[in-house]
């Protein structure tokens, strides 16, 4: 049961996320298409850091989450990892 609400509450995020009042289509752009629109949403989402925390550490490859991109969630995990 601890495993369930430890899982619920670090979910709670997904309950205020703006994208879920849009389309996936700001959140999964295809290939070289704009993210803009979705780091503006994302900047005023209350569950931004918790979901780019989320993405993080489910290694999420795809879309933006937490106001970052792929390629912005790629170069902050390599700078984690080089500082260890
Ligand atoms: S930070 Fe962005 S991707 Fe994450 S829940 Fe909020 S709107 Fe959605």
């Amino acid at each position: 049961m601890l495993i369930n609400m430890v899982t619920e509450d670090a979910l709670d995020w997904q309950e205020s996320a703006l994208c879920a009042q849009t389309g996936p289509e700001f959140f999964f752009p295809a290939p070289g298409s704009s993210t803009r629109e979705a780091k503006q949403l994302c900047g005023a989402c209350e569950g931004r850091v918790a979901c780019l925390e989320y993405a993080l550490a489910n290694d999420e490859r795809f879309g933006v989450w937490g106001g970052l991109s792929e390629k912005e969630r790629e170069r902050l995990r390599r700078k984690e990892r080089e500082q260890g």
